[in-house]
């Protein structure tokens, strides 16, 4: 997924193995926004779940068919 700074509009790429591990990390401490940071301005951009979601729909699915085993 590509989200862009709030503070310098700077695209930031954030790799689906990145957003899965910040869906578990949302999903363990019950969070609500994933913290980026800015490689250029070094801000942080709040990502919330829903966009992470929307980027990873089958993160759910492939977190249970890994814990199944
Ligand atoms: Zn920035």
């Amino acid at each position: 997924m590509q989200i862009r700074c709030y503070h310098c509009h700077m695209p930031i790429s954030i790799s689906k193995d990145v957003v899965y591990a910040a869906l578990d990390t949302l999903s363990e401490g019950d969070l609500q926004h994933y913290d980026i940071r800015c490689p250029k301005c070094r801000k942080i951009n709040r990502v919330s779940k829903e966009q992470l979601h929307h980027a990873a729909p089958n993160w759910k699915k492939e977190r249970e068919e890994k814990s199944e085993n």
